[in-house]
């Protein structure tokens, strides 16, 4: 846009930032400029477009639901999108394989982005030891994670930059440190400590992949080692699947890989293949039933304007319908196989280090001096596949390729020949 645009973007430093790119139209993996350039979106528009942009169900979905019923309060209404889309989400998330696990998430509580989504998450925790007579009052979580941008998703995320202004607001949680590639015990002692005077509330983490902490990705064994110490000690374990949702890891969840089900689990993003805002916070039955009394003190009280807006719940609806009627998880592993195939080549390409994959999330690092998120790095080589017709957003040094699943194999060797372009 011009200087002169009121808007105020996010992220986005002003001062040094080019002129936002005027985007007109999207189709598949594709987005066009309001001038008739074509970019292919690499990081799935901040991760959230699955099956690709503008797919044909999802929006004759909102479509034909925007022409019946817009927006009603979700305060003693409902609606059958909603009703829906709750039963099909139970359904699709408890069919999918587990190992052990006995849990079943039960209830559906809807709002709006991967932040309140996490917002509702730590407050049901917190709510269920308070109502069963028990209250426990401190967090867990894990170190360079990032849910999100509110008081408590901040307080919940990595301290840096990103939230060093706002400080004085945030809340203090018991961290536990990030399971490096043999140093897993650390962090499972830790969680165990951390657990150990039962005031714990909950754990919350990325399953697997950390995404804004820079895709660091760690072991399925430790996930599962984590959720079972969570059991042993009564501590509720939270995940938040906002990133690792719908498919990105090459399962519908992440928490597949470790075979497990959490007692809270979080979802946005592609919950609506990407295409309007809308997220979901799922919850075990005995956190339900913890709210559940004629005392009203007892309520969950979390609400906003739009919560389960039929439109978006629609969008919603036709996402789990893709999932079952399209060979979704195929294109996600033929997605992942060349991911696999392009990243080899830069395993033994001296300026690069870290190169990692899990399911359809491709991550690497470019050497340079200052690895910081506040560098030059990122912005120069976001400016340089953007004169090239690719969407890439570094954090810091790391880049990483996030596609939509209708990502052609020649989409794909375009993105990769740009990286392996970036100037020194
Ligand atoms: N949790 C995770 C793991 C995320 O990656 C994000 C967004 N990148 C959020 C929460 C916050 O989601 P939103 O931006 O929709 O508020």
């Amino acid at each position: 846009m011009t200087g002169t645009s009121p808007v105020w973007h996010p992220f986005t430093q002003h001062g040094v930032a080019p002129a936002a790119v005027n985007i007109s139209r999207a189709n598949g993996a594709w987005l066009e400029t309001s001038d008739g350039r074509r970019i292919y979106d690499a990081i799935s528009s901040w991760w959230v477009i699955t099956h690709g942009h503008c797919h044909p169900a999802i929006i004759d979905a909102m479509r034909a639901q925007a022409s019946k019923l817009d927006q009603v309060i979700f305060a003693g209404f409902t609606h059958e999108p909603a009703e829906k889309l709750a039963a099909a989400l139970i359904d699709l998330i408890n069919s999918h394989p587990r190992t052990h696990d006995q849990n079943e998430l039960s209830h559906v509580f809807f709002s709006d982005s991967g932040s309140t989504a996490v917002e509702v998450a730590l407050k049901m925790a917190l709510g269920f030891w308070r109502n069963i007579g028990q209250p426990r009052t401190t967090l867990i979580a894990m170190e360079h994670g990032y849910h999100g941008d509110t008081i408590g998703t901040m307080s919940a995320g990595a301290r840096g930059p990103f939230n060093a202004a706002y400080e004085p607001l945030l809340f203090d949680v018991k961290r536990i440190p990030f399971p490096r590639v043999g140093h897993e015990h650390a962090t499972l002692d830790a969680l165990r400590a951390a657990c150990a005077d039962k005031n714990a509330a909950a754990l919350i983490v990325e399953p697997l992949v950390l995404g804004a902490g820079g895709m660091l990705m760690y072991d399925v064994a430790t996930l599962g080692a984590m959720k079972h110490i969570c059991e042993e000690t009564g501590t509720l374990f939270i995940v938040d699947e906002v990133m690792t949702g719908w498919g990105r890891t090459g399962t519908l969840l992440a928490s597949e890989h470790a075979g497990i089900v959490p007692d809270i689990l979080c979802l946005a993003k592609g919950l609506t293949g990407g295409s309007i805002p809308l997220a979901v916070t799922l919850a075990t039955k005995p956190i339900f039933d913890a709210h559940y009394s004629t005392d009203r003190m007892k309520t969950f009280f979390h609400s906003s304007s739009y919560t389960a807006n039929p439109i978006a719940c629609a969008a919603a609806l036709a996402n789990v319908g893709i999932w079952q009627s399209e060979p979704v998880l195929g294109r996600i592993s033929d997605l992942s196989a060349l991911q696999a195939s392009h990243l080899e080549s830069f395993r033994t390409d001296a300026r690069f280090e870290n190169v990692r994959q899990l399911g359809t999330i491709a991550a690497l690092d470019l050497k340079v001096t200052d690895p910081g998120y506040m560098a030059d790095t990122g912005p120069k080589i976001a400016a340089h596949a953007l004169v090239n017709g690719v969407l890439l957003r570094p954090l810091g040094n790391t880049i990483y390729v996030m596609p939509p699943y209708c990502t052609t194999a020649a989409d794909l060797a375009h993105v990769y020949g740009i990286i392996r372009s970036i100037p020194a």
